[in-house]
C-alpha cells in the first residue's frame, strides 16, 4: 500500500506513515524528521485510508478547506529517483536497517531534497555512497542481497538472457562455487531451465552452444507467449461463464453452451501448443547436454 506524503509528495510505502498501529499521519516519517508536524497538513488520501479501516488520521482534518500547504519542490524526475531509492531501502536486509542507519540516511535524503546537486542513478549502492551513506558490509558480501538480485531482475527487464523467455532467476557467469564473484559483470539473468540446465558448464561455452540454436530459441519465445496469450483467453472465457451464468441463473442455456464450447475449442489449442513446446524444450535440452558430455570428453583427451 502506497500513501502520497503530503510535504514531499513521494508515494511511499504504509509503514513511512504509522505512528503506532493503528494511527495513521498526513506526511512521511522522513518529512516528519524535519520537524514538520503532521497537524498542519491536509491529506486526503491518507484521512480516506484511515477512515476506512477505521484508524485515527493525524493531520487537518479534510473539511477544513485551507488555502494552501507547503509542499516540497522537487522535479517529477527527482520524486521518481527519490521514491524509488526509499523503496530500495526499505528493501534492504532487515538486519542492516538499525534506527541509527535509517535516521542519519534520512538526513542525507533531506539535505538532498533540499539541495539536489547531483541526479540519483538509480543504482542503489552508488547512490547511497554518494549521498554519504555508511555501507560497509552491505554490497560485497557473498551472498546476493534483494536489492541486487531485484536490480539485476529489473536490468534485464525479467528476460532470460540465454534463451530470450520470461526469467527471475539471477545467475552467476561462473558459478559462484568456482569464483566466489558477486560483482555486477559476473551476474546475469536466467530462466529457471537455462539455470538448470547450465549447472557447472563454462558460461560462454553455454552461450555459444545457444547461439547455434537461434531459430530453435526463436521459436521458444514464440510458443511461451502463444501459451500466455491462450491462458489468458480461458481465463475471459471462464470468466464470462461465471458471469453469465449468474446473470440467467440457470445451468444449461444456448448462450452457456457457446462459451462452454469455446473454452474446449481454446483448451485443445493449449494442450496442442504445449506439446510443440515441450518438444522444443527436450530437442534444446538433449543438444547442450550432448556438446557438454562431448567437450568434457575433449578435456580429459587433453
Ligand atoms: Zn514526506
Ligand atoms: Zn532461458
Amino acid at each position: 500500500m502506497h500513501l502520497r506524503c503530503a510535504y514531499c509528495q513521494l508515494d511511499l510505502n504504509l509503514h513511512h506513515y504509522q505512528a503506532s498501529a493503528e494511527v495513521v499521519t498526513s506526511i512521511c516519517d522522513l518529512c516528519q524528521s524535519r520537524s514538520l508536524k503532521p497537524a498542519a497538513f491536509q491529506n486526503q488520501q491518507v484521512a480516506y485510508f484511515a477512515a476506512a479501516r477505521k484508524w485515527l488520521f493525524l493531520g487537518l482534518p479534510t473539511q477544513l478547506q485551507s488555502a494552501s500547504q507547503p509542499v516540497l519542490q522537487l522535479t517529477r524526475q527527482q520524486r521518481k529517483a527519490c521514491t524509488s531509492l526509499l523503496n530500495s531501502f526499505d528493501a534492504l536486509p532487515a538486519a542492516w536497517q538499525t534506527t541509527g542507519r535509517r535516521q542519519q540516511f534520512y538526513q542525507e535524503v533531506i539535505r538532498w531534497q533540499d539541495q539536489p546537486d547531483f541526479e540519483l542513478t538509480g543504482n542503489v549502492p552508488v547512490d547511497l555512497k554518494r549521498l554519504g551513506c555508511d555501507t560497509t558490509g552491505l554490497f560485497d558480501k557473498n551472498t546476493l542481497d534483494y536489492t541486487t538480485r531485484a536490480r539485476v531482475r529489473e536490468y534485464y527487464q525479467h528476460q532470460c538472457q540465454y534463451c530470450g523467455r520470461y526469467g527471475d532467476s539471477v545467475d552467476h557467469k561462473n558459478p559462484v562455487a568456482l569464483s566466489n564473484d558477486n560483482r555486477w559483470e559476473n551476474l546475469t539473468l536466467s530462466c529457471r531451465e537455462c539455470n538448470r540446465l547450465k549447472g557447472d558448464m563454462p558460461y560462454q561455452l553455454f552461450v555459444d552452444w545457444n547461439q547455434e540454436l537461434q531459430p530453435l530459441l526463436r521459436q521458444l519465445v514464440a510458443s511461451e507467449q502463444a501459451l500466455q496469450r491462450l491462458d489468458e483467453q480461458q481465463r475471459q472465457l471462464q470468466n464470462q461463464l461465471a458471469a453469465q451464468r449468474h446473470l440467467t441463473g440457470e445451468v444449461t442455456n444456448p448462450q452457456l453452451q457457446a462459451i462452454r464450447q469455446q473454452i474446449k475449442v481454446v483448451q485443445g489449442l493449449r494442450d496442442g501448443e504445449d506439446s510443440d513446446y515441450q518438444k522444443l524444450i527436450q530437442l534444446r535440452h538433449d543438444y547442450i547436454i550432448s556438446k557438454f558430455q562431448i567437450w568434457q570428453l575433449q578435456q580429459v583427451a587433453d
